[in-house]
C-alpha cells in the first residue's frame, strides 16, 4: 500500500532534492504550536496534534507541491506556567528557532514558506518578527494560524459560545473529539466548562473548512498572490483583528 508522504522527516533526501530540482515541491509549512495545560479534559499535546493536522491534511489537498516540516511542540507558554506540565520557552528563542527553521528551508530549496501556527501565544511574538524573517530570508514566507481562515458566517453558525479558537473550549473541544478521541477524556471534564459545548458534529463539520482554507492560502502564495489575511480571533464581539489589539500595544510596551 503507497501512503501519500507529505512530511519532510518522511522523505528520503533524494525524494525531496528531486521534488526541488523537478519543480514539485513548491512550498513548504512550517507548523508551529505548543505543549500545555488544555483544561483537565485535553491531552497537551492539542495544539500540536491539530496544527499538524491541518498542514498534513491541506498538503494532501495540494499533493505533490507541498512539503511539511517537523512540527515545532512547544511555544510561547509563559501564561500558562502556574499548570504544571506546560512547557515553554521565551518569545525571542521561539521566534529564532522558527527563524532557523525556514533558513533551512530555504537553503534546501523552498521559496514559499508558510509558519501554519495553532497556539494563541505564539501569534504577538511570530507578528513582531514576520516582516523581519521575510527581509532576512528574501523568500515569500508568511506567517498565519489556521482558523485565520475561517469564513466568519461558518465560525457562527456552528459555535455556540461564538468564541474560536478559545482555549480547551468548545472549538477545540469539537476538534479533538473529530480528529483525535483517544486525546480527549470526557470523565475528567469539568462539570461547569463551556467545553460541554463541544460535539464531534462540530467538529467534522469545521475540521475540512479549515483544510481548504490553508490550502487555498498556499495556493495563493505559490501563485505568488499578495494575501492581506490578518491573524484573527472570533468573539461574541465579532471577528477581532490581533493586529488591531494585539500587536501595536506589545510594540509600544
Ligand atoms: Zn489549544
Amino acid at each position: 500500500m503507497s501512503r501519500k508522504r507529505v512530511f519532510i522527516g518522511d522523505l528520503t533526501r533524494k525524494e525531496f532534492r528531486e521534488g526541488i530540482d523537478s519543480g514539485t515541491i513548491k512550498a513548504a509549512i512550517v507548523p508551529t504550536a505548543a505543549t500545555e495545560q488544555h483544561l483537565e479534559h485535553l491531552e497537551m499535546i492539542h495544539d500540536t496534534a491539530s496544527v499538524a493536522y491541518m498542514a498534513e491534511h491541506a498538503a494532501l489537498e495540494l499533493y505533490p507541491k507541498v512539503a511539511v516540516a517537523s512540527p515545532i511542540a512547544i511555544g510561547v507558554s509563559e501564561h500558562w506556567m502556574e499548570h504544571r506540565g506546560t512547557l515553554t520557552v521565551r518569545p525571542e528563542i521561539f521566534t529564532e528557532y522558527v527563524y532557523d527553521v525556514c533558513d533551512a528551508l530555504k537553503r534546501g530549496g523552498i521559496t514559499n514558506i508558510l509558519i501554519l501556527n495553532g497556539h494563541g501565544g505564539n501569534v504577538v511574538p511570530m507578528m513582531n518578527r514576520i516582516e523581519d524573517f521575510r527581509r532576512r530570508l528574501g523568500v515569500n514566507v508568511r506567517f498565519n494560524s489556521y482558523w485565520d481562515t475561517y469564513p466568519t458566517d461558518v465560525v457562527y453558525q456552528y459555535m455556540e459560545r461564538e468564541a474560536l479558537p478559545g482555549h480547551a473550549d468548545e472549538y477545540e473541544t469539537s476538534m479533538a473529539m473529530a480528529l483525535f478521541p483517544h486525546r480527549v477524556h470526557p470523565d475528567d471534564m469539568e462539570m461547569e466548562s463551556t467545553a460541554r459545548f463541544g460535539t464531534k458534529e462540530k467538529g467534522e463539520a469545521l475540521a475540512p473548512v479549515a483544510v481548504k482554507g490553508v490550502a487555498e492560502l498556499l495556493r495563493r502564495m505559490i501563485e505568488g498572490e499578495e494575501i492581506d489575511l490578518e491573524p484573527r480571533t472570533f468573539r461574541a464581539a465579532g471577528a477581532q483583528s490581533m493586529i488591531r489589539d494585539h500587536l501595536i500595544e506589545a510594540r509600544s510596551a
